[in-house]
């Protein structure tokens, strides 16, 4: 008998999972190539040619004892003064060693911040639509998360209604930028006004509030737009950061988290985040790849090959009809659904082998979800089938 805890969990578990289970169903049926599946954020775009000469590098060069052995909760020492120096040159940040702590992909990040600094009851707020994983992340420490809706015309966060939200029990906010699910990305001006925002409760209520800035699409951003970098803006952030997406690293499950020095209770918030990171069970980071991490962090994946497929669905589902913002960031497309039931919308376009995300997986009804980080064959052999849906619903 497991805990009614996880049953419920089990229950509610993850619609874009579901969607990826019934991706490989399809293609038994009809052949890999017949089935377009839109629906995980997996990288299709191979890690890049420095990653694996770096692998076989240190396996064949290090210390095996130093590599393989037990370390510091918060990671290899030269690894987080490389990865801090590597900010500071890229954003003109003056981090150090003290300020960053490695972690098990950005998932291991949200965990550990959230064990570090939520009471059960505090109220953790983030900006919808969002990441759904949020809500269990929020949950594992017994918090209660509430979205903050969207300008929908934008997806830009409604600040009236964000500054109406923040209350006495309010201790962290969650950003996603750029967001999945919408590609948006925030700019300088949204963030000025959320810290605005963020440093005027503080003061009412006399309290630190956090600002977990989840940033693992920072390198995917297309056109030269800017992704403000928020410890600059608002000086209780932490950022997590992951290189899933910006190396193809999804399986190796590496990212780190910021913890800037001049953050409220900056002691106690880094010790903790070091316990809470080896009390979750991740103990570190894993080694290999941390070193491997520091080695790379300045490489980057094919942007250009995302930039493509995203210029090709997204022109296309404008032609036929489609309501959408134009992503600028992350590999993601949120697209309006023509009926108000986006369920109905979802089943309906796998009839024709489209597999897309309900909108509500990410607090946002109404809409639905396309993973772009797919093989070019993906993009361009859907396009028939994404015309004739919208046939099917007189948009053309
Ligand atoms: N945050 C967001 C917004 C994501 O989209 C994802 C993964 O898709 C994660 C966090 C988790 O990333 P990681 O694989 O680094 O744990």
């Amino acid at each position: 008998m497991i805990s009614k805890k996880m049953k419920e969990l089990v229950a509610n578990s993850s619609a874009i999972r579901a969607m990826f289970e019934e991706g490989a169903r399809l293609a038994k049926i009809y052949g890999a190539e017949n089935v377009y599946d839109f629906s995980l954020g997996n990288p299709n775009v191979e890690a890049p040619a420095q990653v694996k000469q770096a692998v076989i590098d240190i396996v064949s060069k290090e210390d095996p004892l130093m590599l393989h052995g037990y370390m510091s909760n918060a990671g290899y020492e030269d690894v987080r003064e490389t990865i801090a120096q590597s900010i500071n040159r890229r954003f003109g940040t003056a981090f150090g060693v003290n300020n960053i702590i490695m972690t098990v992909g950005a998932a291991g990040g949200l965990n550990v911040i959230l064990k570090t600094i939520i009471d059960p009851g505090d109220k953790v707020l983030t900006f919808a639509p969002f990441f759904g994983e949020y809500r269990n992340y929020v949950n594992n420490v017994n918090g209660t998360l509430e979205a903050v809706p969207p300008v929908l015309e934008t997806f830009m966060p409604d600040m009236e209604k964000f500054e109406e939200m923040i209350q006495p029990d309010t201790k962290a906010v969650i950003i996603n930028n750029p967001n999945n699910p919408t590609g948006v990305v925030y700019p300088t001006e949204t963030i000025e006004k959320i810290a605005g925002i963020l440093d005027k409760k503080q003061k009412e209520y006399g309290k630190s509030i956090y600002l977990i800035s989840d940033e693992p699409y920072r390198e995917l951003a297309y056109g030269g737009v800017e992704v403000p970098y928020l410890t600059k803006y608002y000086k209780n952030t932490i950022v997590g950061y992951s290189y899933s997406k910006s190396l193809s690293l999804p399986g190796d499950r590496i990212g780190y988290l910021v913890i800037p020095s001049e953050m409220d209770s900056y002691e106690d918030v880094f010790e903790g985040a070091c316990v809470a990171n080896r009390i979750l069970g991740f103990v570190n980071a894993p080694s290999l790849i941390q070193r491997v991490a520091a080695r790379c962090c300045e490489e980057k994946t094919d942007i250009d090959f995302y930039d493509e497929n995203r210029k090709i669905l997204y022109g296309a589902l404008k032609e036929y009809g489609f309501d959408c913002v134009e992503p600028q960031g992350a590999f993601y497309l949120f697209v309006k659904s023509p009926v108000e039931d986006e369920r109905e919308f979802c089943a309906a376009a796998k009839k024709h082998n489209l597999l897309i995300v309900e909108g509500r997986a990410f607090g946002c009804s109404g809409y639905v979800r396309l993973a772009y980080c797919v093989s070019r064959e993906t993009v361009v052999n859907s396009l028939p089938a994404f015309k004739a849906l919208a046939e099917e619903y007189g948009l053309i």
